[in-house]
């Protein structure tokens, strides 16, 4: 049965009137589950991440940082406010991603989606920003390759925001394939193609900007023609989905352009692979557009269903081959 991490204190977490992260995101997503029947998922309550996982990825003095700001209900920086509740949502967001990838290296559900808040993608080793106070998604990859038996954990990103935090604190690790489809030249200003990690690490970042209006041809193209080739020669053990939704045509932050079905067919080819997949909510302002598109996401991710379509090769695509094809054989 697929699992589906969910906590409470999701709703503790207050940004502030006017701020696009905000609760009513978890209420819409919840209705519109409810209306679904919550599509077959197990319902299971985050557990609150170990201080240790934390600092496996996180400094202690950023640890330290978001429980003291989030006592007195500070900001980090004008997009990235606490409340008082702010600490326990963090905790169990990243809690809830390290459960679910126990559950998926266990052996015993194939799939399964973190639906928590705040989202994580941008949080740094020593810094929270872009909304992010933990880095959720490198947190329970590092879980399940430290303690869980992993040896490989490929994440795929794709918000329409480059994960920067996800990507800098991999950037040297051969242990992660990290992967970003991500609008460019936008928030917050990195991962061009050029960026493919360094040292041991180098090859095993896969950065793939586009421009603004981008779709899902261009989306789709990138996973079946760059990033999964990529994947299956990395041979994972275990897949992560950094998966924000505000590269929908909708969104008010994001200027892309997917529909809700592109993350549907986004979710096929992941599945593709066929490996365990965990999906983790990163982004996605519309509320209507990220309450339809996370459904989507999930019913593909229960359904043992048909593959994906096939997507052009355009000349971005060929681009992004050519680049990542010198460390990668994408045959
Ligand atoms: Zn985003």
């Amino acid at each position: 049965m697929p699992l589906l991490m969910s906590h409470p204190s999701s709703l503790l977490h207050e940004t502030g009137l006017g701020h696009p992260e905000r609760v009513d995101r978890m209420h819409a997503i919840t209705a519109e589950l409810e209306r679904r029947d919550w599509l077959g998922f197990e319902k299971r309550e985050a557990p609150a991440v170990s201080v240790e996982q934390l600092l496996a990825v996180h400094s202690r003095e950023h640890v330290d940082a978001v429980r003291e700001t989030s006592a007195r209900g500070g900001a980090f920086d004008l997009d990235t406010p606490t409340s008082t509740g702010s600490w326990e949502a963090a905790l169990h967001a990243a809690g809830g991603a390290c459960a679910l990838v126990e559950a998926l290296m266990d052996g015993g559900e194939r799939v399964g989606f973190s639906l928590l808040r705040p989202p994580g993608h941008h949080a740094e080793r020593a810094r929270a920003m872009g909304f992010c106070l933990f880095a959720n998604v490198a947190v329970a990859a590092r879980h399940a390759l430290s303690s869980l038996g992993a040896s490989r954990v490929f994440v795929l990103d794709w918000d329409v925001h480059h994960g920067n935090g996800t990507n800098a604190i991999f950037h040297e690790s051969r242990e992660v394939l990290f992967a970003s489809i991500h609008q460019y030249p936008f928030y917050p200003g990195t991962g061009p193609l050029s960026d493919v990690g360094a040292g041991d690490g180098e090859g095993f970042s896969i950065n793939l900007p586009v421009p603004a209006g981008a779709g899902e041809d261009l989306f789709c193209g990138l996973v079946e023609h760059v990033v999964l080739p990529a994947a299956r020669a990395f041979d994972p053990d275990i897949v992560m989905v950094s998966a924000g939704f505000d590269a929908h045509r909708d969104d008010p932050v994001g200027g892309c352009a997917l529909s809700t079905s592109a993350f549907a067919e986004l979710t096929r080819q992941v599945l593709s692979l066929g490996k365990p997949v965990g999906c983790v909510l990163e982004g996605g302002y519309d509320l209507d557009a990220l309450a339809g598109s996370v459904a989507e996401t999930m019913e593909v991710l229960a359904s043992d269903g048909a593959g994906p379509g096939s997507h052009p090769r355009g000349p971005l695509v060929e681009a992004a081959a050519e680049a990542v094809g010198r460390f990668w054989d994408l045959s």
